[in-house]
């Protein structure tokens, strides 16, 4: 594509590099794409870097109903742009056109929830605790709290989410409407589409009047750029999304610097699923058929996809593992986001082909054709499950792993095995869900997000998803990288104490000009003082 220049974007500078360039290829076809892309030198980072810590003050000054337009200009040149995204990534990933039009729908969505949330103050949880100078024995001071943006943010794009988790994606959105400057790391799996997205940011953060430094996109190799940045003195967070030993490299690199800085990982789930043997005698085909198409949605490309299937045996439950078996046997195979992740997958299959007490049940189709995944249902039991945790890896791809229980309380021990996970889910009748809610707790305990008589794919963009759960799903099993709690990822709190009015910001003066609904001496208001 003739417009592409292959270049990071170093605040509204591009980059200069013409050293060791590397081509975006068509997992579909296995061929290069134009044009070449250059790595971003390292002086060039630091610079992405030093311009972002210019930024910051600007940026924590900026009001609300600003961030909230800079948002949804944003959003607007997306949707202007579309066409050129979505033929870019097409080729780029694989996927198909219908996807990357829903994604970019999502992309855009999310930059709107996050104006939406921002042009208003309350998320601030601005506080007040008004002086007492007669208070015996001590004078209470006046405190005054809300939440700042954090600093200089660094987005890894994910292999996976071209639009929604890359370089306009929910880490970004986030960081922006908190107000922190943000430095994206482009995937190599999708550069030609970042670079289109990056430079698009680039004109709304012109438009917008805002600093230089509000935004830069670097190519380059994570592992090396990336964690230059991640090093860098200015840097005060890390958003990203992949593979738990990238996640995992990136927290040990965070935590050993002079100043540690939080990194928000999503890393791996295998999303359990529990189906309990009323609900399978009721309804095992249509279970089987929707379980089937969860766990081959994308390619089984997503982070929910249902790794782990949970089973007591019974009659129901050998029919709906003969159907689920029956329906993998047709599928057909479907390519994947890279080479690599190919590659992955085929390795993860193996490994698990070769544990002892693991069966493989059933495989689909195979074309022949490169990078194409071949969905694969594997089976266990209980006890070889619970002694062998590798069992929880995730094999990122269409593929699961069926576990006979003998009893209720086999079910009880595997769950109580489980690792954390991004969801957990349990088909059940209404009296069984009544009978297992010490079990639906135990799921709880162990998933972000968990959902009864549905399947986990399709994570809806709102004001009550949760999007994260207990290591290693995300490195940090507090927050949510979905949705617009995603935003307190990137605030810190801070207390005024004894400001004059006229030094606070609007948020916290008396007048309370801008109506928001605050905690005053520990009671919600939206009057004045
Ligand atoms: P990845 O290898 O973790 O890479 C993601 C991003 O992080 C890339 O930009 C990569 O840069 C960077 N990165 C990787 N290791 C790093 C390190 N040590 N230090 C700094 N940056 C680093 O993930 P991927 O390429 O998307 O896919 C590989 C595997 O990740 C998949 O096979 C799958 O197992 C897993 N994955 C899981 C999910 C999920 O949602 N659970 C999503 C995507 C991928 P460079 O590669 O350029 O160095």
């Amino acid at each position: 594509m003739s417009s592409l220049l292959g270049h990071s974007f170093i605040g509204f500078v591009r980059g200069q590099s013409t050293a060791a360039p590397y081509r975006a290829i068509n997992p579909a076809t296995a061929a290069a794409l134009e044009p070449d892309f250059f790595p971003a030198t390292a002086a060039e980072a630091d610079h992405a870097c030093a311009l972002a810590a210019q930024a910051t003050p600007a940026l924590t000054a900026l009001s609300g109903m600003k961030k909230a337009a800079f948002l949804r200009d944003i959003a607007t040149r997306i949707e202007a742009a579309t066409p050129a995204l979505v033929a870019r990534a097409t080729q780029e990933t694989g996927l198909p056109e219908a996807r990357c039009q829903g994604e970019i729908g999502r992309t855009m969505g999310q930059l709107r929830l996050f104006a939406d949330l921002v042009e208003k103050g309350d998320w601030l949880d601005a506080r007040i605790e008004t002086a007492n100078p007669d208070r015996k024995p001590l004078p209470k001071p006046d405190h005054r709290s809300l939440l700042r943006p954090i600093g200089p943010v660094a987005v890894f794009c994910a292999s996976n989410f071209p639009f929604a988790y890359s370089v306009a994606g929910g880490d970004t959105a986030s960081a922006f409407a908190a107000g922190c400057p943000v430095i994206v790391m482009a995937h190599h799996a999708h550069v030609g589409t970042a670079e289109i997205m990056g430079g698009l940011i680039v004109e709304a953060v012109k438009a917008s009047g805002l600093p230089e430094g509000t935004f830069s996109l670097l190519m380059g190799e994570g592992r090396v750029i990336g964690q230059q940045v991640a090093k860098h003195p200015a840097l005060r967070a890390i958003g990203f999304t992949g593979s738990r030993v990238g996640g995992r490299a990136l927290m040990d690199t965070a935590a050993s610097r002079s100043t540690p800085i939080p990194v928000y990982a999503e890393m791996s789930s295998v999303n359990p699923v529990v189906l309990l043997e009323g609900a399978l005698a009721a309804r095992g085909e249509a279970i089987a058929t929707g379980l089937l198409g969860s766990c081959t949605l994308g390619v089984g490309q997503f982070c929910t996809q249902p790794g782990l299937i949970i089973l007591t045996r019974s009659a129901a439950a050998e029919a709906f593992v003969a159907k689920l078996s029956a329906l993998f046997t047709e599928c057909a195979d479907g390519v994947m986001l890279t080479a690599g992740i190919h590659q992955a997958y085929q390795k993860g299959l193996t490994a698990r082909a070769a544990q002892a007490g693991v069966k493989v049940i059933a495989q689909g189709k195979s074309s022949g054709q490169p990078n194409r995944a071949v969905a694969t249902l594997f089976a266990t039991d209980a006890k070889t499950f619970i002694a062998d945790g590798s069992l929880q890896e995730e094999i990122f791809g269409p593929s699961s792993l069926v576990i006979w229980c003998a009893d209720a309380r086999e079910v009880d021990a595997v769950l109580g095995a489980l690792h954390g996970n991004l969801t957990a889910t349990v088909h059940g009748t209404d009296a069984e869900l009544a009978q297992q809610s010490a079990q639906i707790a135990r799921l709880e305990a162990v998933a972000g997000r968990v959902v009864v008589n549905g399947f986990p794919t399709g994570v809806e963009v709102s004001h009550a998803i949760v999007h994260g759960g207990p290591y290693p799903s995300l490195s940090d099993g507090r927050t949510t990288s979905v949705g617009s709690n995603a935003i307190y990822r990137f605030t810190r709190l801070v207390c005024l104490q004894n400001y004059p009015d006229s030094a606070l910001p609007a948020e916290l003066q008396n007048a309370n000009p801008l109506c928001l609904s605050r905690l005053v001496n520990g009671s919600r208001s939206e009057s004045a003082l």
